[in-house]
């Protein structure tokens, strides 16, 4: 057991803090979700300037623009990003997990188109997996791809899907065999957003902003050049691809949930209450020691994954864990900032009054749909239950 970091994992870890210090733009809220249009065209200028540094997606391989760092070096740059709210929400998905499928399974053609506009901050990418009646249960989709000479012709409606209205290519499940049994005949499409036939419909989230979307497919024509692996191996593809999304999503949201407590601390020493400070209280003290605990406790387990990770071992079990425990503490370290703030904790950040530019009153609502997308906190209750313990399921 040694969690300490190599030199070259430290001397890392500087540059790219100081490169953060100057480059995240200065007047940036830091929600990392760039969803207002403002924030998602800073989020682009930010990750075309990460790219020229070679930046955008350590782990991968140099070829297509990566650093081939392992994954404690990725570990070192998850843990920078999220903890000064880089704002890269617009390639997480992308060099989280789809690059990385891509690289898996991927034909030579495919990585070489693909790959390098995602490093070189040129190409978004969105996830069309959940459908209206395919979320939780997601081999229950729905839409059906027939092959038509050269070409698959898809027909269906994804929904949930982030940022589908602002990205040139989509993952896409797809049934190709509707015989088989529902985990055996789906295909993993790779599809242009430009293909004629797709209509994207907003869908406005609860913070009443548009972030996800409905996608229609109407005979869609994707060429044989995009299935991506084998026709009908689309789950096993899914399954690794959602291993890595659980893993991605945690490793930054636990830094990024260091932060706000640590504001919160600084805040909390200087608000003057009562000839006092708000420190004095002894249940905010306590609040904020138990967060502080929690916060420990959920970076050791990014940890546990990422060592796993280092030795190619599997780690589905503990991925479902990390994300359950995580995403459920990130709620909890909101909820904190918002009982802590008062009354100033419910305004949002254009509000004159709003505290610490209005960021827990944000993360409150973004914190509880983390505990869904993704796969929601009961999936990976019964991933760990049948899984992990090895329960019968229900
Ligand atoms: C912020 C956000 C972004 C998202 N982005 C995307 C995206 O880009 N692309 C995409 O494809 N999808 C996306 N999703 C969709 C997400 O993957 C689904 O919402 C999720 O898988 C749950 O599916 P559902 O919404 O259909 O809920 P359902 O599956 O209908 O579940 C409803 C409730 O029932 C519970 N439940 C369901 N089955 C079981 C069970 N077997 N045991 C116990 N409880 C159960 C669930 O936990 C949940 O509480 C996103 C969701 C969110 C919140």
């Amino acid at each position: 057991m040694d969690f300490h970091f190599s030199p070259e994992e430290k001397a890392f870890r500087q540059d790219l803090r100081a490169w953060l210090k100057e480059n995240v733009p200065p007047d940036w809220e830091g929600v990392f979700l760039e969803e207002e249009e403002k924030e998602w065209r800073q989020g682009r200028e930010f990750v075309k300037k990460l790219s020229d540094k070679g930046w955008v997606a350590p782990s991968w391989p140099k070829e297509y623009g990566g650093m081939e760092a392992s994954p404690a070096l990725q570990l070192v740059y998850n843990e920078e990003m999220g903890y000064h709210r880089a704002p890269i929400g617009s390639v997480v998905q992308a060099v989280g997990y789809i690059g990385p499928a891509i690289l898996a399974f991927g034909t030579e053609e495919q990585k070489k188109q693909h790959l390098p506009p995602i490093t070189a901050g040129e190409i978004v990418w969105c996830q069309g997996f959940s459908e209206p009646e395919a979320g939780s249960d997601l081999a229950a989709l729905q839409t059906r791809a027939v092959k038509d000479g050269d070409d698959y012709v898809i027909n269906g409606t994804k929904i949930w899907t982030s940022n589908a209205h602002r990205s040139d290519w989509c993952i896409l499940l797809a049934r190709t065999d509707p015989a088989a049994p529902k985990h055996k005949g789906i295909g993993f499409f790779l599809v242009d957003m430009k293909s004629p036939g797709i209509t994207v419909q907003p869908i406005i989230n609860m913070a009443n902003v548009h972030s996800f979307n409905q996608v229609f497919l109407e005979d869609v024509r994707v060429p044989k050049s995009g299935l991506l692996g084998q026709e009908n191996q689309g789950w096993f593809i899914t399954i690794m691809a959602l291993d890595f999304e659980r893993s991605t999503l945690v490793a930054a949201a636990i830094s990024m949930a260091k932060r706000n407590l640590d504001e919160l601390i600084d805040y909390c020493k200087e608000t003057k209450v009562n000839g006092g400070t708000l420190l004095d209280n002894p249940l905010v003290r306590h609040k904020l020691a138990e967060m502080t605990i929690e916060i420990e406790v959920g970076k050791y387990m990014v940890y546990r994954v990422v060592s796993l990770q280092a030795r190619q071992e599997p780690g589905s079990i503990e991925a479902a864990v990390c994300k359950l425990y995580n995403t459920e503490l990130d709620v909890r370290v909101a909820n904190t900032g918002i009982q802590i703030l008062g009354l100033y904790g419910q305004l949002q950040r254009d509000s004159k009054w709003a505290q610490l530019m209005g960021r827990f009153q944000k993360s409150y609502m973004y914190a509880l749909a983390m505990t869904v997308g993704g796969g929601s906190s009961e999936i990976q209750r019964n991933i760990i239950a049948m899984r992990g313990l090895g329960l019968p399921r229900r």
